[in-house]
């Protein structure tokens, strides 16, 4: 491809809206444009790289026993009602009508569809097992549509269901995808990790996330230490090993303190000198059913998700002024489970284990001292309720737990029977018996892999593309295209390169060497050839890696052969 006949028109500004560097970098080197909040064209450069990943993840499946297949993008109200989450997924389901005024979605995903297809074409064990996916824009409203592709409301991905007749067929299939993600992260080139993670809405119970490791990423991973134990998790999910109580500490007699205006564990914990580990955290929620005092320690943070799981509830809200006043007698800031009524009361088990602690007393401006569970209040739930933070144990080994950030660019699920019993996708069994299909779900969000290899690899410079991705391999400038031996030798080059089967650009635009180089390292092709004075009178080149800017010298004689070992070193 000559650059002047390339269809990426270069910014040479940072677009407002675009607050990460891959939003950034992927305007300014012409890879996409926007056309509304979180809708955007791809173009050229865009739609190579956004294939080349296509084509990894299609190998991955097809080699795990995968078949492509494609559904419609436009779902029938009828079959969301019939699973029941027509209700249930809310505002960021883009519902339409027809012209005779029947619902329809813009699929979020494709349980419904695909769980009818099978229900209809699977009824007999031997059938199974079946892994049907396929790669196409899917839809969801999202309430932020910021960060360019790693959130949009029209975005690709590739979505595969498998079909097993028991949990031991479902085992296999679910290995098999998580062989096959890794497979397809480590081929796109990236640095990520499988992480354990929570089933959240769409149900379930087994569930790992593909996390692409990146300072910009919004997950927060905790990995073992311990490379051997391998743990990993996202902090949602995250756990602890058991707590064991090993306070020889005496109990003293609960009194009462003034603490006139001290409503947060920080003030609480400066205004009587103590430490935040002493204090019990008491904070009020509501859900749909109840309202709940959820208790950790003073220096930990309540993790919403556990909590929620552990309530079975759909919604979970900090519950208002008023509902505290209510419930406590006092103002925000001074909730303690000591002769709290009315509400359900969640501790971390950790609470369970302190002694002589420091609580609200349920009266504006004083405290409880030498607060001792069971002997001074009962708790109703004892759950792990708690953010996992870093240097705390491994659950699994107890050595120290590390933090990185990431970016979820794939999910696999063990969805169990949910869809197949909502829909009714039963097959029979060797005996005649008729049952449940059991399903799994594995997606992987392309777009946004893009847009997370360019989070992970780039400098002030511009994008630094992983080979196996990148838009083009190479890029040739000749760097004076008033020097006709340098273009000449420079197209002769271009021209053997392509025939070698590398995809190469030759940038022979009548520019500066300067604003080509500065180009070159916007768009991040990985390996750049310079064509100089030099490369004339010597028939030498200069051949330099994107990523290490090391420059060496080659030969032209057999050039293709070292691109080719270079790029794959890349
Ligand atoms: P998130 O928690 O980031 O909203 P999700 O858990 O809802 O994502 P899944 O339903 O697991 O997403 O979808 C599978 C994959 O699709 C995700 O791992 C992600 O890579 C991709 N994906 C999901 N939502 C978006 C989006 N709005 N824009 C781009 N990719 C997305
Ligand atoms: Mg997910």
């Amino acid at each position: 491809m000559r650059a002047k006949e390339l269809f990426s028109p270069t910014l040479r500004e940072v677009p407002a809206e675009a607050e990460v560097v891959s939003h950034q970098l992927l305007l300014r080197a012409g890879f996409i444009r926007r056309t509304a909040a979180g809708v955007y064209t791809y173009l050229p450069l865009a739609i190579r790289v956004l294939k080349k990943i296509e084509q990894i993840v299609r190998e991955e499946m097809d080699h795990q026993g995968g078949q492509e297949i494609m559904m419609p993008i436009i779902q029938p109200a009828e079959l969301w009602q019939e699973s029941g989450r027509w209700d249930v997924y809310g505002p960021e389901l883009f519902r339409l009508k027809d012209r005779h005024d029947r619902d329809f979605a813009l699929g979020p995903t494709h349980e419904e569809v695909i769980t009818t297809l099978v229900r209809g074409e699977v009824n007999s064990y031997k059938q199974m097992p079946l892994l049907l996916y396929q790669i196409q824009n899917k839809y969801r409203d999202e309430r932020r549509p910021r960060f360019g592709l790693l959130r949009g409301r029209e975005f690709i991905m590739k979505d595969l269901y498998s079909f097993d007749r028991d949990a031991a067929g479902l085992e296999v299939s679910y290995r098999k995808m998580h062989e096959a993600y890794t497979s397809i992260f480590k081929r796109c080139g990236l640095l990520f990790r499988p992480v354990e993670a929570d089933s959240g809405a769409i149900g379930g119970s087994d569930t790992h996330e593909f996390m692409v490791l990146a300072d910009s990423g919004e997950a927060i991973v905790l990995y073992c230490n311990n490379q051997a134990c391998g743990y990993a998790a996202n902090n949602e999910k995250a756990t602890l090993p058991a707590e064991e109580n090993i306070s020889g500490e005496t109990l003293k007699p609960l009194i009462r303190a003034a603490t006139p205006g001290c409503r947060t564990v920080e003030e609480v914990a400066q205004f009587l000198r103590i430490s935040p580990q002493t204090i019990i955290k008491t904070i009020l929620y509501e859900t749909e059913k109840e309202v709940v005092a959820a208790l950790v320690r003073g220096d930990r943070e309540i993790n919403e998700i556990k909590l929620l799981n552990t309530l079975g509830c759909l919604r979970l809200e900090l519950a208002g002024a008023k509902t505290v006043q209510q419930i406590t007698g006092a103002a925000v800031g001074f909730a303690g489970p000591v002769g709290l009524k009315g509400c359900t009361i969640v501790a971390d088990p950790e609470v369970l284990a302190m002694v002589n602690a420091v609580t609200g007393s349920n009266t504006d401006d004083t405290h409880c001292l030498n607060v001792n569970p069971t002997r001074d209040f009962e708790v109703n739930i004892t759950k792990d309720i708690r953010m996992v933070q870093a240097g705390e144990p491994c659950p699994h080994c107890g050595s120290q737990l590390l933090e990185a950030k990431g970016i979820e660019v794939g999910q696999i699920f063990k969805l169990g029977d949910k869809y197949s019993k909502a829909l009714g996708a039963t097959y029979l069994d060797e005996s005649g018996h008729s049952l449940p299909i059991i399903m799994g779900c594995y997606g992987i969000g392309v777009s946004r892999t893009m847009a997370a290899a360019i989070e992970q690899n780039h400098d002030n410079n511009g994008i630094i593309w992983p080979a196996a991705i990148a838009p083009f391999q190479v890029v040739v400038i000749p760097v004076s295209t008033k020097d006709e031996k340098q273009v000449a030798l420079a197209r002769e080059l271009y021209q053997r390169l392509l025939e070698a089967g590398i995809e190469t650009v030759i940038d022979d635009r009548p520019e500066r060497a300067g604003v080509k180089f500065k180009d070159a390292d916007l768009i991040g092709y990985p390996l750049r050839i310079t064509i100089g004075s030099k490369a004339v009178s010597e028939n030498r080149v200069e051949l330099q890696p994107r990523r290490t800017g090391e420059v060496t010298l080659a030969p032209t004689q057999n050039l293709e052969k070292i691109v080719l070992e270079m790029l794959t070193a890349l």
